[in-house]
């Protein structure tokens, strides 16, 4: 025979904590907490897999289920000495619903039932208490004609409201048990007339009917919906437990809540919570009456805190709150009923937290030695850091908001509007604090974005150039905020009948992609104490080596301080956007004549190697990976008349010369045109120029700081062995003369990007010439799905939404498809060379997820933008707790 039922407290315990998928969460731990003796009202659960053969059997119930059911109220009945449906000692129940995770979208539950005509004045006299019995009653049908029957909810409380207004009372608790049997007598009036049915008297008919609205709310649609949005199976189903009813609605002695062992906003260990007097179920939640808090110390001057009000009942729930945070380990949210001065628990489950409540908890427990070092790194969510690492909204300042996008790049920021790059500098060099804001962004404004203090777009997704690139540089965006009218020649903001000029304050939300009026204060982020406690701990446990991508020394210098162990990635072009040096690329890149291409290219070397003696410096020592230009020449070509105007005159060219040459290099797929290496082997001095930049910087920075410097250069977007051959061959030619030179030594590296499936697919060949691959996970998404992630917005969204991808292929990688090519180039690249360096530097190397992934497939390292280093050290170190727990197991 298959046990569908367990019974718990009395003196029947069948169930465990462990048993959470049989019994659902809210099962288990009532049998659980009975088992250890604490005062939890005797009950049964009906298992998840009762929910499950009732699907798979055309929604019939197992044919011994009602014997089971049967039997256990029998255990209710004798562990509380009354009857169910006895008409003069009843016993009343409570029907409640719990699959394995918690789930709003499930039935609500149903409290008193049991009662009709003749078993509410049984429950009077038992009680002695006639207002308690109509009051158990009303609220019963109330509950059961709305959750079961289909009534809606307000019907009910539009009469509730009529009485207190005709009786001219305040408080449901004022009315007498006179007017409450009035009420009963609506309540069933109304039952009928919406459903055409009579209020169900039999107390075992409105059992099954409130066990069969359970099982009926697994599949209704707002289930549905929260399932597919957390990834839980339908074949899981939920538990139904029955519980024997304690009453918080007997009078002043009695009282009903919800706690916390600990504050869930700031994670302190102080008693949080609410309750209410005479007050039943979720009369706390629901807001009927202003509810109190639990303890003194947390109650302002008029409140009437528990500790005061109800003394004893309070010391026994203070004993069971470090009694039940001890038995689980972790914070509990505990719901609990007084009744006549006698505590009962009700529930208990962890508790869910804050990102600073999280962190908090965990160190404080790691230290009172509730948990492990371990357990402390892995209770906190890696992606949760962000919140911490940010500015955030002050949350007691007053806002207005004007418009919301995408929250693109968290943190918040405000300032006055601007509308170009050149703006923003110009307010930046005064020490002005403004937002860039732009319909969208391209790579010219590039260094406007770094000198704002957040950014904000009209148009673009959560991976459009300006949302890359400020969570790059840990900027605040707000991206896409289609209610916004930019107006660049009038130079104006409209939304929401709102219109701002240039200098109007704005603030921004990147968090949750909210934009404000005005100027709405922020508090800044707390990296000492706790959050440095974790990242010491995370950084004993991982086994990955984390690096940032970046290129200017503040950059650098962010990812220092967040424990970057290295540059994974320079991008050497976002150098060249500068003003000061455009021009120099354009007439590079503009003249057919070999002298002025070498003068524009001499100037630039200037700059570049000054770039890289401040990132070698900075970085002291620490391996930096500088990559050679990569981007499509396109993206540099000057635009408009005036620029063209500026590189001929520059260069002392016809005009219509240069406009011939520049309709010549557009490009109509320029991320699969002329880029990356292909640039190196067609115009070779361009690498060249570079490479000296990096050894006669090496060079210099090295007597700076006293300790020798291996730089990693990198090549990018190399698809065969040959092309890597030429272009090292070329690099360590230059290398050489630099050496020659200088007369001093220097080691380097020479490596390449793993960025197209071809580079993946013959990395064995590859690996003969490269020192060390860096996978470029984000154009290897791009080139592998076939998706342009400038162009993927307008259907991505709809993709992840429907299911036909699990996730952004650019957020979180591909670990089927992408990943396999990883796989892949790891394991080739390793045959040929054992032990050969890898890492991986797209935007993935900041994802918690990939991350984890990484982990496995044997990486050395991930290298991601500077503000995600904490969160990459604490997901590579959970990736290796996780990883060795698996191994032991
Ligand atoms: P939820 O899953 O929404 O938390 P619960 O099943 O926990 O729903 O029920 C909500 C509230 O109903 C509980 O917090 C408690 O106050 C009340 N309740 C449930 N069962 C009983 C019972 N046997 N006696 C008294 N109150 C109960
Ligand atoms: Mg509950
Ligand atoms: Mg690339």
């Amino acid at each position: 025979m298959v046990q569908w039922v367990y019974c718990f407290g009395g003196t029947r315990n069948e169930g465990r904590a462990e048993m959470r998928n049989l019994l659902g969460g809210k099962g288990a731990n009532l049998a659980e907490m009975a088992s250890i003796g604490l005062p939890v009202p005797a009950g049964f659960t009906i298992t998840t897999e009762v929910c499950t053969a009732y699907y798979k059997n055309a929604c019939a119930y197992p044919d011994d289920l009602k014997a089971q059911v049967e039997n256990a109220l029998r255990h209710i009945e004798q562990a509380i000495g009354m009857g169910f449906g006895d008409k003069k000692n009843p016993l009343l129940v409570s029907v409640r619903s719990g699959a394995r995770v918690s789930m709003p979208g499930m039935m609500d539950t149903v409290l008193n039932l049991g009662l009709n005509d003749e078993t509410v004045e049984g429950l009077a006299s038992s009680s002695g208490d006639p207002r308690f019995a109509w009051d158990s009653y009303r609220r019963f049908i109330q509950m059961y004609g709305s959750v079961v029957m289909g009534v809606p909810h307000h019907r009910f409380e539009d009469i509730l409201e009529e009485a207190k207004h005709a009786l001219r009372v305040q408080d449901d608790t004022e009315i007498t048990a006179e007017q409450l049997r009035v009420l009963v007598k609506d309540y069933r009036a109304l039952v009928l007339s919406e459903t055409g049915k009579e209020f169900p008297t039999d107390p075992h008919v409105q059992l099954w009917g409130a066990i069969g609205a359970v099982f009926g709310s697994w599949m209704n649609p707002r289930a549905n919906t929260y399932r597919k949005l957390h990834d839980i199976p339908a074949e899981w189903g939920t538990a139904v437990s029955v519980q024997a009813m304690v009453f918080g609605n007997m009078g002043d002695d009695c009282a009903t809540g919800v706690c916390f062992t600990r504050d869930p906003s700031t994670g302190e260990n102080v008693f949080y919570g609410e309750y209410l007097v005479n007050a039943q179920g979720e009369d706390v939640v629901a807001g009927i009456r202003t509810p109190q808090p639990m303890a003194i110390a947390r109650a302002e001057d008029e409140q009437k805190p528990m500790e005061t009000v109800l003394p004893e009942a309070y010391a026994e729930l203070s004993r069971i709150r470090s009694l039940l945070e001890g038995h689980h380990r972790d914070m509990q949210d505990i719901e609990f009923t007084v009744q006549k001065n006698v505590l009962y628990i009700l529930q208990t489950r962890s508790g869910k937290r804050t990102a600073a409540a999280a962190l908090k908890v965990a160190i404080d427990m790691a230290h009172e030695g509730l948990i492990t070092q371990e357990e402390a790194i892995l209770r906190v969510p890696p992606s949760s850091l962000n919140q911490l690492l940010h500015p955030a909204l002050d949350p007691k300042a007053e806002r207005t908001q004007l418009a919301r996008g995408l929250p693109a790049s968290p943190g918040a920021a405000a300032g006055a509007i601007v509308f170009t790059a050149e703006d923003v500098e110009a307010h930046a060099a005064r020490d002005e604090d403004v937002i860039l804001v732009r319909i969208e962004t391209s790579p010219e404004d590039v260094h406007g974005m770094h000198a704002a203090k957040g950014v904000l777009t009209t148009r673009g997704g959560m991976t459009s150039h300006a949302a890359v690139v400020a969570r790059g540089m840990g900027r605040v965006c707000v991206a896409g905020a289609g209610g916004i009218q930019v107006d660049y020649k009038a130079k104006t903001v409209t939304a929401g009948g709102h219109v701002l000029k240039e200098g109007d304050w704005i603030t921004l939300d990147g968090g949750t992609g909210s934009v404000y009026l005005g100027r709405v204060a922020t508090i800044p982020p707390v990296l000492s104490g706790d959050f440095a406690t974790l990242m010491g701990w995370a950084d004993d446990a991982r086994r990955l080596r984390v690096r940032a991508n970046a290129e200017t020394i503040a950059d650098a210098e962010t990812a220092l301080s967040f424990g970057a162990e290295g540059i994974g990635l320079a991008r050497t072009e976002h150098m060249f956007f500068a003003p000061e040096r455009i021009g120099h690329v354009r007439q590079m890149i503009m003249t057919e004549n070999p002298a002025l291409r070498a003068r524009a290219i001499e100037a630039l070397q200037q700059f570049q190697r000054d770039d890289f003696i401040g990132l070698f410096r900075t970085m002291a020592g620490l391996p930096v990976t500088i990559r050679l230009l990569d981007p499509p020449l396109h993206e540099f070509l000057p635009h408009g008349e005036n620029e063209l105007a500026d590189v001929a005159a520059a260069l002392g060219e016809n005009i219509e010369v240069l406009r011939a040459r520049r309709d010549a290099l557009s490009e109509s797929n320029p991320m699969l045109g002329h880029r990356g290496c292909r640039l190196g082997i067609t115009a070779p001095e361009i690498y060249a120029m570079q490479v000296r930049a990096i050894a006669q910087a090496a060079i210099r920075a090295a007597e700076i700081v006293g300790k020798p410097i291996v730089p990693e250069i990198m090549i990018p977007l190399v698809a065969t062995e040959e092309e890597l051959k030429r272009t090292r061959a070329a690099a360590e030619e230059t290398i050489k003369a630099v050496i020659a030179e200088e007369g001093v030594e220097l080691k380097y590296d020479i490596g390449t990007m793993i960025e197209l499936p071809r580079a993946a697919l013959t990395a064995e060949h590859i690996a003969h010439e490269a020192d060390f691959f860096s996978f470029g996970t984000n154009d290897l998404t791009q080139t592998t799905l076939g998706l342009s992630r400038d162009d993927a917005a307008s259907f991505l969204p709809f993709y992840v939404e429907k299911g036909i991808l699990p996730r952004d292929p650019f957020v979180s990688i591909d670990q089927e498809g992408v990943g396999a090519l990883v796989r892949m180039g790891v394991m080739k690249g390793r045959t040929t060379r054992p032990g050969m360096k890898m890492g991986i530097c797209g935007e993935h190397g900041g994802d918690p997820d990939s991350i984890a992934f990484f982990e496995s497939v044997g990486l050395d390292y991930v290298s991601c933008s500077p503000f995600r280093v904490p969160v990459a050290r604490l997901a590579a170190a959970q990736a290796a707790l996780q990883k060795r727990e698996k191994t032991i197991a």
